[in-house]
């Protein structure tokens, strides 16, 4: 067992890096619908990539720490097991991140959030680039509240492992200032449901409303959206993307 989270820790702790590297290569080297039609600098990049040493081992740290510890109770692995946690982490982070992104945006604990938002546009490189102590909240939150419901019904460390495989990547997607849903996106039964880059490029370049991580719901029932997601992702699938920062579509 303990093995086991060994393994799955070390490949949380470094899978972000090709997932990075394989989105940063797409977007400079395939036609892309960009969202805003600018580059990131240098200066940006460096910065980026720095602190993504500090900040991906965290995750598998963490998650290490609070199953091999006992802390987060592990049950027998099955696919029911395994499809419930998946489903339960990513329910519970939704509302974890929503709410302490933001708080993280008042005066009081922006220092916590202030390393993530110095890029005001997303860029693969963006979507590692946090405080350590943001990603330690972060993870501390979903794993800490995993490990109470635990102690009641035993959770699944596969289940667990694999939603923070696809948070790495969509997370990744979502920073990558490319529009690869088709136009009109927003109005369709799967748009109501799952964000598309578009979403959280408006987050960085506008930096308040869309706190959402991979889904709309929160932002939506609380008035948090900006309500020209919808026109801006149309007109980045249809080639015509924000030329600058400040740029709206209402
Ligand atoms: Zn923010
Ligand atoms: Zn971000």
């Amino acid at each position: 067992m303990t093995n086991e989270i060994l393994f799955y820790s070390v490949i949380l702790a470094i899978i972000n890096f090709p997932f990075v590297m394989a989105v940063d290569w797409y977007v400079h080297n395939k036609p892309v619908n960009v969202v805003y039609k600018m580059e990131e600098s240098a200066e940006q990049r460096k910065r980026e990539i720095k602190n993504s040493f500090v900040t991906t081992p965290v995750h598998a740290i963490l998650f290490a720490g609070f199953i091999v510890s006992g802390l987060l109770r592990i049950g027998q692995e099955s696919i029911a097991l395994i499809f419930g946690t998946f489903v339960l982490t990513f329910l519970w982070t939704e509302i974890w991140h929503y709410f302490s992104h933001i708080d993280m945006h008042h005066k009081s604990l922006h220092f916590i959030h202030r390393e993530h938002h110095l890029s005001m546009l997303t860029a693969p490189w963006t979507s590692v680039s946090f405080s350590f102590l943001e990603k330690f909240i972060f993870s501390f939150g979903i794993l800490g509240v995993l490990a109470l419901i635990s102690q009641t019904h035993e959770l699944s460390a596969f289940g667990i492992f694999a939603y923070y495989v696809m948070y790495f990547f969509t997370n990744t997607l979502g920073h990558a200032n490319f529009e690869f849903r088709k136009a009109g996106y927003y109005d369709s039964p799967m748009g109501k449901v799952f964000n598309s880059p578009t979403y959280h490029a408006l987050h960085h370049s506008r930096y308040i409303k869309n706190y959402g991580l991979l889904t709309p719901w929160l932002d939506k029932l609380l008035g948090t959206e900006w309500k020209d997601v919808s026109l801006v992702q149309r007109a980045a699938a249809e080639g015509r993307p924000l030329s600058n920062l400040k740029e709206v579509k209402l």
